[in-house]
Parts: C-alpha cells; sequence; structure tokens
C-alpha cells in the first residue's frame, strides 16, 4: 500500500519504519526539514533503538514531504501521528490535529479516489466524531464512511522498545463504523499475528486512555505501597512479586519508585481528569494517581536530607531521560527533582547517556558531566534512570539516594536509601 505518515515524532517515524519494513511505500509529512532529511539519508530523527537500522534498509519504499496534500494525493491511506500535549489546565491542545485534519480535508476535495484516514494520535472519546470528521467533510465537501473512509487506531507502543512493540503488539485496535475501512485495516495489520479488537469509533479512542490510566493508576498504587512498606523496613519489590504472581493482578509495570514520566502517562491521565469534570464525573482515583506521583521526587529529597543538607552542597544525578532507552525528556521525574534541588540551592552535576541535549535547552544552568565517572565525584549520588551503564558503575565509598534500584548500587554503596525498599 502507499501510506502517508503525517508528523515524524516518536510515534510517526516508528510506525512509518514498521510498515516500510513490512513492505509498504510510506511518505513521511513532517514540519522540520531536517527531520526530513535525516529520514531521507536512512537514519532515524529521534533516538529509538532499531529505527536507523529500519528506515536505511527499506530507503527505496521510503520518501518524505512537507506537503500534506502532495502526500495525500500519492497515498490511500493517511495516518495522523502528530502531538496532542497537554494545555495548561490539563486538557489535550489538539490545534496540530486540527491543523492537519483541515489540510487533509483540502486534499481530499480534489481526489478522485477514496482515501482512508487513520487517527494514531491519542484523542478523548468524541474528538473524531465531533472534530474530525466536520473538519474534513467541511474542507473536502465529502462524507465520512462513504466517499472517505476514518478510523480511530490507537498505539499502546512503549518508547525505548517500540519498534520491537509495534511488531510484537498484544493487540490492534480498531474503531471505525465503516466496513470497508475496518476491512482495510485487519489486512494492512494481519501480517502482525496480534488479536485484532473492532469496535467503534469512540469506544477506541476510549480504549488508549484507559490503558495508560490503569497502567498510571498500578504505578502510583505501588509507589503509596512501596513508601509504607519501607517505613516497616520491607522490601516493596518482593511485596509486588509475590502479589505479581496472582494472575488476575499480573507483575508488569508493578514497581515502585520515583513515578512515571513521558508523554503519554502524566498527559493523558490529566486530560482524562479534566474531560471528566466536563462530564460531570469526580475523578477522584485518576486525581490521586497525580498527585502520589507528584509526591516522590518530594520523597527522595527528604531521603537525601536524612544525610545530608542540600544547600551549597554537590548532588549528583544520573539519569535525565524518563526512562532508559530513550532521549525523551518530557515529563521526566527528573525535571521536578531538579528544579526542587536548585531552589533549595545544591549545585548539580547531571549525565544522561542520550538525553543531555534535551535537557540543557530546559535547565541551560547545570554541570552537565561528560561521563558518569565525573558525577559519582558528587556528595551525594541520585539515580533517576536505569540506564543499563549505570549498573557498571563503581559505587563503593558513595552516598546514593536510588529511585530506580540498581542492584549494584544496593549492593556497593556506602549509605544508601532505596526509595521504597
Ligand atoms: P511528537 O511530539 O514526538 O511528534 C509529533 C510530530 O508531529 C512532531 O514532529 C511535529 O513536528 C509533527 N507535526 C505537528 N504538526 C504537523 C503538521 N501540521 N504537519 C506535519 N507534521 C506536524 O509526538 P509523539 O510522541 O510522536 O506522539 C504523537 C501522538 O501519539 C500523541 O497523540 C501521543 O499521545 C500519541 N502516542 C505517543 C506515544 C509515545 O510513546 N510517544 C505512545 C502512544 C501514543
Amino acid at each position: 500500500m502507499n501510506i502517508a505518515i503525517i508528523g515524524t515524532g516518536y510515534i510517526g517515524s516508528v510506525t512509518g519504519a514498521c510498515l516500510a519494513e513490512m513492505g509498504h511505500h510510506i511518505t513521511f509529512v513532517g514540519r522540520d526539514r531536517r527531520k526530513l532529511d535525516a529520514i531521507d539519508a536512512g537514519k532515524s530523527p529521534i533516538f529509538e533503538p532499531g529505527l536507523d537500522q529500519l528506515l536505511g534498509k527499506n530507503r527505496e519504499r521510503i520518501g518524505t514531504t512537507t506537503d500534506i496534500a502532495d502526500a495525500v494525493r500519492k497515498t490511500g491511506l493517511s495516518f495522523i501521528c502528530v502531538g496532542t500535549p497537554p494545555k495548561e489546565d490539563g486538557s489535550s491542545d489538539l490545534s496540530q490535529v486540527r491543523e492537519v485534519s483541515h489540510s487533509i480535508g483540502k486534499a481530499l476535495r480534489s481526489l478522485p479516489t477514496c482515501h482512508t484516514v487513520i487517527v494514531k494520535s491519542t484523542v478523548l472519546p468524541g474528538t473524531i466524531e465531533d472534530i474530525i470528521i466536520p473538519i474534513l467533510e467541511k474542507e473536502s465537501g465529502k462524507r465520512a464512511g462513504i466517499d472517505f473512509g476514518i478510523a480511530s487506531n490507537p498505539e499502546f507502543l512503549k518508547e525505548g522498545t517500540a519498534v520491537h512493540d509495534f511488531f510484537h503488539t498484544d493487540r490492534v485496535v480498531i474503531g471505525t463504523n465503516d466496513p470497508r475501512t475496518r476491512e482495510l485495516l485487519e489486512q494492512l495489520f494481519t501480517p502482525l499475528h496480534a488479536p485484532v479488537f473492532s469496535t467503534t469509533i469512540r469506544t477506541s479512542e476510549m480504549i488508549k486512555f484507559v490503558s495508560n490510566a490503569f497502567l498510571a493508576t498500578k504505578i502510583s498504587f505501588a509507589n503509596e505501597i512501596g513508601n509504607l512498606c519501607k517505613e516497616h523496613g520491607i522490601d516493596s519489590y518482593d511485596v509486588f512479586n509475590g502479589v505479581g504472581l496472582d494472575t488476575r493482578i499480573s507483575p508488569s509495570f508493578f514497581r515502585s519508585g520515583l513515578g512515571f514520566g513521558g508523554s503519554c502517562f502524566p498527559k493523558d491521565v490529566c486530560a482524562l481528569i479534566a474531560h471528566a469534570r466536563t462530564k460531570g464525573v469526580n475523578p477522584r482515583v485518576l486525581s490521586s494517581v497525580i498527585a502520589t506521583n507528584d509526591d516522590q521526587p518530594e520523597r527522595m529529597i527528604s531521603l537525601l536530607k536524612k544525610h545530608l543538607s542540600v544547600n551549597g552542597h554537590t548532588i549528583g544525578i544520573l539519569g535525565l531521560a524518563f526512562k532508559p532507552d530513550t532521549d525523551d525528556i518530557r515529563e521526566s521525574r527528573a525535571i521536578p527533582l531538579i528544579t526542587a534541588l536548585q531552589n533549595e540551592g545544591a549545585r548539580l552535576i547531571v549525565y544522561d547517556p542520550v538525553a543531555m541535549d534535551n535537557f540543557r535547552r530546559l535547565f541551560p544552568g547545570l554541570i552537565y558531566a561528560s561521563s558518569p565517572l565525573e558525577v559519582l565525584d558528587a556528595e551525594a549520588i541520585l539515580i533517576v534512570t536505569e540506564w543499563n551503564e549505570f549498573e557498571q558503575l563503581d559505587y563503593r565509598g558513595k552516598l546514593v539516594i536510588d529511585g530506580r534500584r540498581l542492584n549494584k548500587a544496593r549492593k556497593e554503596a556506602a549509605v544508601y536509601e532505596g526509595l521504597c525498599w
């Protein structure tokens, strides 16, 4: 198939590269020519393991453009993969989705053939039917489900293992009210051999939010229980291992520590909270999930203060990315942690294998170490991201406050405080 991928961020570039690997012809649409030039050269515009190889290997089936109309004309299927960042009040900023919907709609007007629009961006229930379809219909003068296809196809992959997750997904969710579009998408995803859950557009949109909200809830629950375990001298990891053996619960995402970050969990839970309020539903559980998550960096600082006062002292930070194997720092726990430490007068030396350039834009005033060894010279070391290379360091004689449970640090540090163990 000829497929347009609109948006070349984490989701767009992975989706396009993986579909190219499946033999499809891909046209990436982006706004940033530098990112498109990277793709043209067979290089990934983001740091994601395995992506360079796929883009390089499938170069002959991959093209790029900044012109949405051009991409829509050349293809039969467009995936909307643009961002849906949070607004100040937690609700979703749909301006990128609206903008590309207008452009796709205009392109559809003069298109003689049937085109299908798939929304991969995470959007709240009702967004496709109440906002995207009306824009597409108005701009194109055509009818959704008759003259052009439309579907929701939320993405569940995880940054850091995105390529693997795409090809080994637990399920494909297809939300559409139109049998022709359903059939087309079922065919497209057949090679993944994954269970396909076909449903309505609104239900599909909701499935994505509920999946993220549930996983975030599991983490905040683990953190609350983990904080309590620590007070009892109990290792919360042992508790969750024991509890997770219950197949009704499962061990996955059942870990305590510094909390969740990234571009999805905080944003999607906050958007669901804001959305629930507009519908007159009090989101008590979801609000506590965010509050518990917000407390964990403060808890790390309290544990540090048991051993060292912060003002005027040099604190080392290992890890800035919101999790290992990504350069994404969106909502990283390093952000509130470093902000609080700076406010208290700490001198901070930080290191991350790939996320330092992104972090420097937010915090130009920190000391960026050229190797993790420099961080180890600080008076105290705070472990924020569980990069594998941090397991190789020598923590002997060090004061370590660990938010991610690095085994080597736990065994070797002279003074060691695990956040929830
Ligand atoms: P991102 O910010 O990394 O990428 C979005 C891209 O869209 C940017 O490169 C931006 O330049 C581009 N864009 C915006 N307007 C455009 C336009 N008019 N024309 C062309 N390109 C345009 O975001 P992301 O992390 O890839 O997420 C995209 C969507 O997927 C979001 O809704 C997100 O919630 C969802 N999602 C993300 C993940 C994840 O792990 N990152 C997982 C599942 C779902």
